[in-house]
């Protein structure tokens, strides 16, 4: 066993702030990395100590072994964490730490390369009966045999990266005519994004639903998982919308799948914390999807209904200690809903809207949490993902946690850029959230930005014109906008 004294974090923003908070409070020592773009980060600030490790693009920085693992030496750093993103699923970063003397806070290097190839991982899976979607467990570049396979397993197909991650490098086919069209794209997306152009064939499951398990194994061979997490709500096949418990799982249901996500988990020897992903069809079917060797964005909700700080547990674990509980020891208590608060317009088919906070201001009280990275007056850097907060509520109940939510968005001041708060809110009031019956496609299905209240933005420039035609129709000097026409709650309804 190995106490950690003093812990690098390869990371930016939010996760790089919640990582170190829970090392400061094992009373470890904290070091950050920053590109030129975070010289005022909130990160670097908060850190003990803090190295410039290069230009703001990521390929430059955050992405750079060699940079990192200088940066640890020269801080006397004897662990490494990756957060989540950047080179957090890379085994040659891991097996560099280890190669350098440096505790890796996550799995071993062959693990995150098992599990980094989604074909590689399918078939270790198979090995301990997991069940996987149908369809092709090598990679396919020849059409014609692609399409046989397609007409066998049956349209709508799914053509996928094996090295994909992101929702990246995903398309789906109808039939015969588009597949051609559609390989052709799903393998240059994949080679431009991933370095590979490995595709595969998986059969597309209508109306699914997203539901992974939060797993932990220790080096001696323990694994746990610590229930589910639904996060069925995304835009563009990625997550938006995550809550603990899914409310669909019976307890029954929620054995079976918990048991294949340990058994994912020993399939690859895997320690530290992971997440199996599955997907769930409508007649409640679940297969394995990939599972992702790194703490999650979403791992706020677990903790809520656990209790369990999820970084103190990896970075124990990297230490050499058990998991210091049995499966069943563990119990969930209560409801918790997160959103992700992009600088995104959703509007405009959720393209980034990058720029400055020019005013920010986090909802209180309790059972709110937000995981952020900014203050007031900072800009989203654009060389990076436009994450600004997660904002977590949490609850007795799921029809609390939801009401919470709501309060809280409507609380959560941000102007200067689109954000995706007021989507979240939408989702928050939508019928189809709130019974729990909804899909992967609920954004396809039900969002149009016209259902969206005028965003922050929208709003100062209507006060703006009301202004300016005020003063020049009545050639007024005052610009004293009335009190209730203040952008005090952005996303409250009806609010003109
Ligand atoms: P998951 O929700 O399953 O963890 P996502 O793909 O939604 O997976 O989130 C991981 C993504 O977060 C990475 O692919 C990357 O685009 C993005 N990311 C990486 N680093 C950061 C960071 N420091 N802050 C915000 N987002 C990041
Ligand atoms: P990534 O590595 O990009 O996260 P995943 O395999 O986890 O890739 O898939 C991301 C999302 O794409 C899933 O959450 C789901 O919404 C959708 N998806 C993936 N595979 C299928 C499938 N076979 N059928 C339907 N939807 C799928
Ligand atoms: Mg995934």
């Amino acid at each position: 066993m190995t106490k950690i004294k003093k812990i690098l974090v390869a990371n930016r923003g939010e996760i790089s702030l919640r990582v170190m908070r829970s090392a400061k409070e094992l009373g470890i020592r904290t070091v950050a990395v920053y590109s030129e773009a975070d010289r005022q980060a909130l990160h670097v600030r908060y850190a003990d100590e803090a190295v410039c490790i290069g230009p703001p693009p990521s390929s430059e920085s955050y992405l750079r072994i060699e940079k990192i693992i200088a940066a640890a030496k020269q801080t006397g750093a004897d662990a490494i964490h990756p957060g989540y993103g950047f080179l957090s699923e890379n085994e040659d970063f891991a097996q560099a730490c280890h190669d350098a003397g440096i505790i890796f806070i996550g799995p071993s290097a062959k693990a995150i390369e098992l599990m980094g190839s989604k074909l590689a991982a399918k078939a270790a899976v198979a090995k301990f009966n997991v069940p996987l979607v149908p369809g092709t467990s090598e990679p396919i570049t020849d059409v014609n045999a692609a399409k046989k396979i397609a007409t066998q397993i049956g349209y709508p197909v799914l053509i996928k990266a094996s090295a994909g991650g992101g929702g990246k490098g995903m398309r789906v086919v109808e039939q015969d005519e588009d597949f051609q069209e559609q390989m052709e794209r799903a393998i240059s997306e994949a080679t431009s994004a991933f370095g590979d152009g490995s595709v595969f064939i998986e059969k597309y499951i209508t109306r699914p639903r997203h539901i992974e398990f939060q797993i932990f194994g220790d080096q001696h061979g323990n694994v746990v998982h610590l229930f589910e997490r639904e996060c069925s709500i995304q835009r563009r096949h990625q997550k938006v919308v995550e809550e603990a418990p899914s409310s669909v799982l019976t307890p029954a249901k929620r054995q079976a799948m918990g048991e294949a996500a340990i058994n994912v988990a020993r399939s690859c020897g895997y320690y530290g914390a992971g997440t199996v992903e599955f997907i769930l069809d409508d007649k409640m079917n679940f297969y394995f999807l990939e599972m992702n060797t790194r703490l999650q964005v979403e791992h706020p909700v677990t903790e809520e209904i656990t209790g369990i700080d999820l970084v103190k547990l990896q970075i124990r674990i990297a230490e050499g200690e058990k998991i210091p509980f049995k499966q069943e020891d563990l119990r969930m208590s209560g409801h918790a809903v997160e959103v992700r608060v992009y600088a995104e317009d959703p509007a405009n088919n959720f393209l980034p809207d990058i720029g400055t906070l020019k005013t920010y201001k986090r909802p209180q009280g309790n059972g709110i949490r937000v995981d952020d990275g900014f203050e007031q007056g900072m800009d989203i850097p654009f060389y990076y993902d436009p994450m600004i907060a997660k904002l977590i509520c949490r609850a007795d109940t799921r029809e609390a946690a939801i009401e919470k939510m709501i309060r809280a968005i409507d609380e959560y001041e941000i102007t200067g850029l689109e954000t995706t708060l007021g989507f979240c809110r939408f989702v928050m009031q939508h019928e189809a959230f709130r019974s729990g019956n909804f899909d992967t496609r609920f954004v396809e299905n039900y969002f149009k930005p016209a259902a969206l209240p005028l965003s922050g933005n929208d709003y100062e420039a209507l006060i703006a014109a009301l202004v300016s035609v005020n003063l020049t129709e009545q050639a007024k000097t005052s610009q004293n906008v009335p009190a209730e026409k203040q952008p005090v709650s952005l996303w409250r309804k009806n609010r003109l």
